[in-house]
């Protein structure tokens, strides 16, 4: 039935393409799987309004996820860190985590590794595999919620697109994958929840400025002196810091919304008096905050020959206050999930082996 190959993973479609994929089903049946999906059905089985011999056949025709998970490590504050295993043996991570009062954000990755290359950051470290498929972005969802359903508060309060991987390289299938967690017969996240973490791709946040969704924009700035950003985050060489600005004003201008500029601060790196002017200089004339985020501590990653170190507490203080007196509005990352190598920047560390992206 329905002729179509089990190599198309239904959770990764629109109710539309998911009505196309299933024909000649009813499209409300259709839109029944799609709700089941969004539940967190686990199998055709599950899907108890069909008729036995429907479920029986859809299993047999269809693919309903393509991933799994294969492990789980869990932080004493609570974060609890996902490794997912694709069809292809490729390995990616996903993380879970929870404020003072119970909130939880679903932290996802948009690619396995990542090309950008930020020499502070283990996921980038690792190179680069492949762009996800809009259903290995959805589930990842949906295997955090699933974990986040056993906690107190069990709804997911927000999502973070900071996982592995750089989003606006893989805008397409993320796109989609977003249609599907914010479609109101779904999931039915608000896009309001959701904030996108680029390193800063000029292109890319024009095409989101010209065409959505309309999310919260996080940039990974780290430091606006242009020759230590193009040391730090390479992808600066070919989107230096005048025409990541410029794409900053035409994002604000359409979408009329505050920014998060992210400055991820390293030890007797980034974090001289002249690096915070820097930024208060960059971050004239656009309504954005900073929010400064500790580097959290990988081992092995080195710069200019010497092992990355995370900032002193005093450190910390001067920057934010350096940059407060120059009237900018800083915030702070809370460090979660150390112990598990689940903070940001930490994505990546699979354990033993030569290639890491394979299990
Ligand atoms: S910080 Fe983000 S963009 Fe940079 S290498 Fe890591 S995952 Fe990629």
């Amino acid at each position: 039935m329905h002729g179509l190959s089990k190599s198309i993973v239904l959770s990764g479609l629109s109710p539309e393409r998911l009505a196309a994929a299933l024909e000649p089903l009813a499209p409300f049946r259709a839109r029944q799987i799609f709700k089941w999906i969004a539940r967190g059905a686990r199998s055709f089985n599950d899907m108890t309004d069909l008729s036995h011999t429907l479920r029986e056949e859809l299993s047999a025709a269809h693919t309903l996820y393509g991933t799994t998970i294969i492990g789980r490590l869990e932080d004493p504050d609570g974060t609890v860190k996902l490794k997912i295993g694709l069809t292809d043996g490729a390995v990616i991570e996903a993380v879970l985590l929870r404020d003072g009062e119970g909130r939880q954000t679903a932290c996802i990755s948009t690619q396995a590794g990542c090309p950008a290359g930020c020499v502070f950051c283990k996921t980038g470290s690792l190179g680069f595999l492949r762009n996800l498929a809009a259903h290995e972005i959805v589930e990842q969802f949906l295997h955090l919620r699933s974990i986040g359903l056993q906690s107190a508060a069990p709804t997911i309060a927000n999502i973070v697109i900071m996982g592995m991987g750089e989003p606006l390289l893989n805008l397409g299938e993320l796109r989609a994958a977003l249609s599907i967690i914010t479609n109101p017969e779904g999931i039915g996240l608000s896009k309001r929840r959701i904030t996108l973490s680029t390193s800063g791709i000029a292109a890319g946040i024009r095409e989101l400025a010209d065409t959505g969704p309309d999310l919260r924009l996080a940039v990974s700035l780290t430091t606006a002196d242009p020759a230590l950003r193009e040391e730090l985050m390479p992808i600066a060489r070919s989107n230096p810091l005048p025409v990541l600005k410029e794409a900053l004003h035409y994002y604000q201008k359409k979408r009329g919304r505050r920014i998060t500029l992210e400055a991820v601060l390293l030890r007797g790196v980034n974090t001289r008096n002249e690096d915070a002017e820097a930024i208060a200089n960059f971050s004239r004339g656009l309504d954005a905050a900073v929010n400064l985020i500790p580097w959290n501590p990988v081992e092995g990653m080195t710069f200019r020959g010497m092992a990355l170190r995370e900032p002193t507490a005093e450190e910390i203080t001067r920057f934010s206050r350096e940059l407060t007196r120059r009237g900018i509005t800083v915030t702070q990352r809370f460090r979660k999930g150390r112990s598990v190598s689940g903070a940001c920047g930490q994505l990546g560390e699979l354990g033993a082996g030569d290639s890491p992206y394979y299990f």
